[in-house]
């Protein structure tokens, strides 16, 4: 059992199966018929013109920064944002694009106020202000589409592009009930992940218009992600999309069975009632010693982040099962 991440979840064996048996071709030469066909079915699935299949999240990200940005250019976004705290600073590094980031609101969301506050007037001191990057789901926090609207709205007035980083979108969706068209809506271009709770191997998808998909296919070429029989991993992936997004529904009741356990263990503060998908953060107090219990779990074969506070997160490869043995061992070790 590994409550560490939804990334290491195993495929699925329809993935395995379909993956043996995927026609395959050279998808730098535009071949592959089985990437080909992804990427057409996830461009019209998610209401976009064009889709590129990328390695990571991480590289549909910078991808996407760099087709919105050229060098000089600047990004809104918030601190806590994946595209900006958790991908080794790619997009200035890579893009030369400078990030400006905004402090999140406890529910994930950015003020508008500050968004405002941060926008550069066009003047030779300034990087261009191009584009405003959001992320749903947020540590595992859902943007209600009502702000979504709003962001829309103050991208149009300030002449800015939109970008989300959907590694979770499809959590996101589940949350709230709604097809995941009805969030990809307010975007110019989008991220998917494939291979988190939705269990595919490896890849994920950046979606836009044709002719920001063509720029970006061009920079994924310069970043060394032209892959060749890729067809191998689209097969998995296209099932991500198909088969595993209602896993998800239980991966979020079993993250709230966990925070609800949680909060009955002495030492772990959790509120349930702020669990919206399948991320669980809880506070440690001072007694717990995290890093011994991780030790005394991980030769029970269970594996957990330690750190404090403590991130847990439910997938498809624990069950509620799991989750009742992990509380149990739980609560035994933190009243000795
Ligand atoms: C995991 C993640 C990414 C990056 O995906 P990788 O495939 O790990 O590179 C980007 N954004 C968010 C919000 C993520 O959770």
């Amino acid at each position: 059992m590994d409550f560490r991440s939804d990334t290491v979840t195993k495929p699925t064996s329809a993935m395995r199966q379909a993956m043996a048996q995927a026609p395959v071709g050279d998808d730098v030469y535009g071949d592959d018929p089985t990437v080909n066909e992804l990427e057409q079915w996830t461009a019209k699935r998610h209401g976009f013109e064009s889709a590129l299949f990328t390695t990571s999240g991480t590289q549909a990200n910078l991808l996407g920064l760099m087709a919105h940005c050229e060098r000089g250019d600047e990004y809104l976004c918030g601190q806590q944002a994946h595209n900006y705290k958790y991908e080794a600073g790619g997009a200035a590094v890579l893009g030369s694009i400078q990030p400006q980031p905004i402090e999140n609101n406890p529910d994930g969301s950015l003020d508008f106020a500050k968004l405002k506050a941060a926008i550069k007037p066009d003047d030779c001191h300034f990087a261009r202000t191009k584009l405003l990057s959001l992320e749903n789901t947020i540590n595992g926090k859902v943007l209600p589409l009502s702000y979504l609207a709003d962001a829309r709205e103050f991208v149009d007035t300030h002449g800015l592009s939109l970008h989300l980083d959907g590694a979770r979108v499809y959590n996101a969706a589940v949350a709230l009930d709604v097809d995941v068209k009805d969030i990809a809506q307010y975007f110019d271009s989008m991220t998917v992940c494939l291979s988190k709770g939705l269990s595919a191997p490896i890849g994920s998808l950046l979606l836009g218009s044709h002719e920001f998909i063509a720029k970006a296919r061009r920079l994924r070429k310069m970043v060394g992600g032209g892959m060749r029989q890729a067809g191998i991993l689209a097969a998995a992936g296209k099932l991500a999309l198909t088969e595993q997004v209602e896993q998800l529904k239980l991966d979020h009741q079993n993250a709230k069975r966990l925070a609800l356990g949680l909060s009955q263990i002495d030492g772990f503060k959790v509120n349930p009632d702020l669990v919206q998908t399948n991320i669980v953060f809880a506070k440690l107090d001072e007694h717990i010693d995290i890093n011994q219990i991780a030790e005394q779990l991980a030769e029970e074969g269970i594996t957990i982040s330690t750190g404090n506070p403590i991130r847990f997160v439910t997938h498809k490869d624990v069950s509620s099962n799991d989750i009742d043995t992990l509380l149990s061992k739980l609560a035994v070790y933190c009243n000795t």
